[in-house]
């Protein structure tokens, strides 16, 4: 028996340029479900500089990464679009009516006409520490991402990491958390040169602490509730910290993993794709985004956004061959309201 969903289109990769080729697909009335190996959309916006602003967002002069991206959801909400977040796409299975089956590690299966691959540099997960039990923890009071800034007013966090997020977010947390402990395996870190002098200045007026040079060693807590994190240095030295959360920082491992398994043409770990409607070489797999390459092509946010229409177009005519598609602007279009949108 077949379980798997139909659909007109799948996109791979929720970030930016995933996220918009939804609205631009929804624009050409094709249906999407879009998948993502991380447990939030936005891809590097949201996770890796979510607080920093972008300033070349064609009408924005300024705009959060994060705001960017709950932008571009609000957007893309009117199409329905149907999320399958916290999985990778592992498999691309040609099947005999000119469709892909996309199969994905949890399972999901999705019978589609058009595979848009947005996915970046790969799926990206964060590097977690090897600490016995950590996914106890997992998602309740061990956390890589944050998405509610609100949920450690008062709280105790303990950040672990020595580069941007863990510095920035340190500075961040200060504001509201009722204590921020950073633990850092040496005195140097790899942040912006300004973060780190901030970093330094808080410490010494007491909103943070330093806990140097320690490196995670254990966990203690119930329930997946966190209640001391055991630091040691390299000489065994021991520290208990009693804390609410841990954040740890360190970076995320990207890998193009499953993609260079499919069949497509890559040139030095992106997919080369025709210029003007983003075909790989595979029939009905289009690339756009960071993933997709041309000559002379810019890596940049707003070229995807391009790239998203120009996909959308070529994804209609694949959708549906030999018909006249009939060209509007939005303003003419409109977008339809949000129970009306792509059934
Ligand atoms: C610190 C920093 C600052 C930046 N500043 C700017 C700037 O000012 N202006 C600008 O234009 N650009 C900037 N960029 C670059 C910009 O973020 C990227 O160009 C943009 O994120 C690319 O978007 P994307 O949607 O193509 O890919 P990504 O944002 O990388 O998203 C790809 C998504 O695909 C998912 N994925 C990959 N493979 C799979 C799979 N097999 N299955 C499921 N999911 C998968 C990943 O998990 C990821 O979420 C910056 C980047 C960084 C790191």
């Amino acid at each position: 028996m077949n379980t798997a969903i139909k659909t007109d289109v799948v996109v791979i990769g929720a970030g930016p340029v995933g996220l918009f080729a939804i609205f631009e697909c929804g624009m050409m009335r094709l249906k999407c479900h879009v998948v993502d190996a991380l447990e939030i959309v936005g891809g590097q916006c949201a996770a890796l500089y979510p607080e920093k602003p972008i300033y070349d967002i064609p009408g924005f002069p300024r705009v959060e990464a994060s705001e960017l991206i709950k932008n571009l959801e609000k957007q893309a909400l009117p199409f329905n679009p149907v999320y399958h977040l916290n999985q990778q796409v592992e498999v691309l299975q040609s099947l005999e009516d000119n469709r892909w089956l996309v199969k994905t590690s949890a399972g999901t299966q999705i019978n589609t006409k058009v595979v848009i691959i947005a996915a970046g540099c790969g799926a990206f997960g964060p590097n977690r520490p090897p600490l016995a039990g950590i996914d106890a923890y997992e998602g309740k009071s061990v956390l890589y991402y944050i998405q509610k800034r609100e949920q450690f007013t008062n709280q105790r966090v303990v950040i672990a990491g020595g580069g941007d997020s863990a510095v920035d977010w340190a500075l961040s947390l200060s504001e509201i958390a009722k204590k921020v402990m950073v633990v850092h395996r040496r005195p140097k870190f790899r942040a912006a040169p300004e973060s780190e002098e901030q970093l330094h200045r808080f410490v010494a007026q007491g909103k943070i602490e330093l806990v140097v040079p320690y490196q995670l060693d254990g966990l203690e807590g119930h329930n997946g509730q966190l209640e001391t994190v055991i630091v040691k240095t390299l000489e065994g030295e021991s520290r208990r910290l009693e804390t609410d959360y841990l954040l740890p920082f360190f970076g995320l491992s990207m890998n193009l993993g499953p993609i260079n398994d499919w069949g497509l043409n890559l040139e030095k770990h992106h997919i080369q794709v025709e210029p003007g409607t983003c075909a790989t070489n595979q029939s009905g797999i289009l690339a756009i985004g960071d993933i997709a390459t041309y000559p002379h092509k810019l890596k940049l946010i707003l070229t995807g956004f391009a790239e998203a229409a120009q996909a959308a177009h070529t994804a209609r005519s694949l959708v549906h061959p030999g018909e006249v598609w009939h060209f509007e602007h939005s303003t003419t279009q409109g977008v339809p309201h949000k129970e009306t949108a792509a059934a």
